[in-house]
């Protein structure tokens, strides 16, 4: 993408959240601004630190997290909760250090955060700068965050006007909620919507017509304007910000399969399963008699080495009809031909990913938003279906619906569709290209 020059220049401070699901999303919006002509700094905890050789024109800053060398007593929501306590000094005297420092050319106009790191609202308050709250997964969920009161009572749930669908896609997502009953959970819903209140503008990866009635809500109870620029990998050329190394040899892999032949396997960069799990999905890929490319990522089962895990017979039977990677260069395989659908969890980048490129997916979310992002994939966009368990008869069977049978080609059909629509948001005229200018306009505005 050309940067466009403008009049007056202007630097936006990033902050990350450390997780590679998050990192990606900003850092391709950072990319997209900086095309428009703004200079970026990106702030980062020093856990998970982003390869900055891949961004040779943004500054990256480092900054003290107070983190435990293992995470592993955190839980779920522990290392948020760490990380919004102890980078609230850091980030106030880094940020207070550059104004200080401030090139009249090159005035610092406001910070741009993972809503995750909500206490960046507060640090933009106490300095007197805007703060912009980006909502990396799907904009639904930060209306599930304001109207979900109480999750252990979920009837108590209050939107008024919902219609059915928001109140369903809602309901998965404050029913999956419900799990994380880690001290401190409720407060962290409750002080992300307070920095959603107090934000002067928020951005979302999505695109107006796939989320339209969760936005309009979104509108309607926050009074920060909403950008929907999404999805931000296809406006941002493709640099990688994987935090394992990408094994692209499954790429002259694929190059060598039939067209829309290759099962994708992917859970992600959280989600894990148990041996078991492992077992039944290395069983369902070698019986379903397609072309799979597997990512076998390190701690996939916990505490494991995968790899090892693997029955020494399974790599016989499935010869060349296999491939397995520790992690590959995702966008890259789901642009490639041959890859006909994608068994995902369901993490919100993944489903974006899926869908630009019209590519169907079995789900089998895991999580959080996941359970929402499924609902969307298969009862509202209706490109997917779901794996209920991992069995490898069941695994099989849903493998070949999606790769073989009539109903997989409907949804490949349906896939094409949305990803041609997806292609008209981002061009010329399009709402996501409309809503980028608005978003530079706005930026430029907060600092004249
Ligand atoms: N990803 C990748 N290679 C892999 C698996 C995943 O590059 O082998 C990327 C994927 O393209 C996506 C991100 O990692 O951008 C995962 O984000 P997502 O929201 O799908 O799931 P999470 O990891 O947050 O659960």
């Amino acid at each position: 993408m050309e940067r466009q020059e403008q009049q007056k220049a202007s630097r936006l401070v990033f902050v990350l959240f450390p997780s590679q699901g998050h990192i990606n999303p900003m850092l391709q919006l950072a990319t997209i601004l900086h095309s428009k002509g703004f200079s970026i700094t990106i702030i980062h905890p020093k856990f998970n630190s982003p390869n900055s050789s891949n961004y040779p024109e943004f500054t990256f800053i480092p900054i003290s997290d107070n983190l435990p060398e293992s995470q592993d007593s955190f839980g779920d929501f522990g290392i948020v909760s760490a990380l919004n306590k102890n980078c609230e000094g850091p980030l106030t005297e880094c940020i207070q250090q550059m104004l200080k420092a401030e090139d009249p050319q090159d005035r610092l106009s406001c910070i741009v955060y993972d809503s995750v790191m909500h206490f960046s609202q507060s640090v933009a308050d106490h300095l007197k700068l805007p703060g912009i709250s980006v909502r990396t997964g799907p904009a639904a969920t930060v209306l599930a965050f304001a109207v979900c009161p109480r999750l252990d009572e979920q009837e108590s749930m209050s939107l008024d006007g919902k219609s059915d669908l928001l109140s369903l896609l809602l309901k998965e997502l404050a029913f999956s909620m419900k799990k994380f009953t880690a001290p401190g959970f409720l407060e962290l819903r409750a002080a992300v919507t307070d920095s959603v209140q107090r934000c002067s503008a928020l951005i979302f990866n999505t695109v107006d017509f796939i989320e339209q009635e969760a936005l309009t809500k979104v509108q309607e109870l926050f009074s920060a304007s909403a950008f929907t620029i999404g999805p931000f990998h296809k406006l941002a050329p493709t640099i990688s910000s994987s935090l394992l190394k990408e094994d692209s040899h499954c790429i002259s892999w694929l190059n060598k399969q039939a067209p829309k032949s290759v099962i994708y396997v992917s859970f992600g960069s959280v989600a894990s399963i148990d041996e078991k799990e492992l077992l039944e999905t290395a069983w369902g890929l070698a019986n379903c008699e397609q072309p799979f490319l597997w990512v076998v990522r390190p701690g996939l089962v916990r505490g494991s080495n995968c790899l090892e895990l693997l029955p020494i017979n399974f790599q016989d039977s499935v010869g060349e009809r296999g491939c397995i990677v520790e992690w590959a260069p995702q966008k890259e395989v789901l642009a490639n031909d041959a890859v006909g659908g994608f068994w995902s969890h369901c993490g919100w980048n993944s489903t974006l990913e899926s869908i630009c490129e019209g590519i169907p997916m079995l789900c089998r979310p895991f999580f959080g938003d996941q359970n929402l992002n499924r609902r969307y994939v298969c009862d509202v966009w209706n490109v997917g279906l779901e794996l209920e368990e991992f069995e490898r008869g069941k695994i099989e069977k849903a493998i070949k619906t999606l790769m073989v049978d009539t109903e997989g080609e409907e949804m490949r059909k349906k896939a094409t569709h949305l990803k041609e629509k997806v292609g008209l948001s981002l061009k010329e005229g399009g709402s996501c290209y409309n809503s980028l200018n608005d978003l530079a306009e706005k930026i430029l505005s907060f600092r004249p």
